[in-house]
């Protein structure tokens, strides 16, 4: 049994310190009373060990860029750190995200996917590579992303169902009316991923109908 100077207690268990004073204890420690959280510890270890090395990347890019000028051949005027950077801040909190428990699947992979979107267009933006990115990758990205939420939908036994469907409808068709407004010469890729979205969403209905319908009246209490 342990025992503090101070305060003239005993404390069981294998305590460094005094709890009332924090002091150091004196004496033989018995048994710890509570279990080693060592997997805890080398996650927690690890997740500072990336963030570390995220944030030495950030600082290095920025010093290398702005302080010593180098720059990419061809792309003089493109300040490369800052684009680095701000990948590497969505890949934080990618990371913050999947370390916190509770946040729905679906909806994360939703979320992460219009993040990493939003980020290759502004990259594309400045190596010239917009239009390629807008017309192909963003509508194959977005397709892939609602055949994976329909999936997502039809594996679902909670009933969040609805979220995921209306989502997918919702994100193909605006991106569908957001692309004509650009242009009047909508790309077969969008027309393709909008019709996909639709038809994703009357499979659910005809597969799950029962289940979509009893979650709208859930939802809207009706
Ligand atoms: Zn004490």
């Amino acid at each position: 049994m342990k025992t503090c100077p101070y305060c003239r207690i005993e404390v069981g268990g294998d305590l460094k310190k005094c709890p009332l004073c924090q002091s150091k204890l004196s004496g033989e420690g018995e048994r710890p009373y509570f279990p080693k959280l060592t997997t805890q510890k080398i996650k927690s270890f690890l997740y500072k060990l990336q963030l570390f090395i995220i944030w030495t990347i950030v600082i290095a890019g920025l010093g290398v860029d702005f302080l010593f000028d180098v720059r990419i051949p061809g792309f003089t005027d493109v300040r490369w750190s800052l684009l680095l950077a701000m990948w590497l801040i969505a890949f934080e909190f990618l990371i913050m995200r999947l370390f916190r428990k509770g946040s729905g699947s679906a909806r994360t992979m939703t979320l992460m996917v219009f993040i990493i979107l939003i980020l290759l267009s502004v990259t594309a933006y400045y190596f010239n590579m917009l239009d390629f990115t807008l017309d192909w990758i963003a509508p194959i990205v977005i397709t892939g992303t609602m055949i994976a939420n329909f999936v997502l939908a039809m594996l679902d036994k909670k009933g969040n169902a609805m979220v995921y469907l209306l989502t997918n409808l919702l994100v193909g068709v605006l991106a569908y009316f957001v692309m004509r407004m650009r242009s009047d010469n909508t790309l077969a890729t969008w027309i393709i991923c909008m019709l996909i979205s639709v038809i994703l969403f009357v499979g659910a209905v005809i597969f799950k109908g029962r289940t979509v319908a009893g979650e709208i009246r859930r939802r809207f209490n009706m």
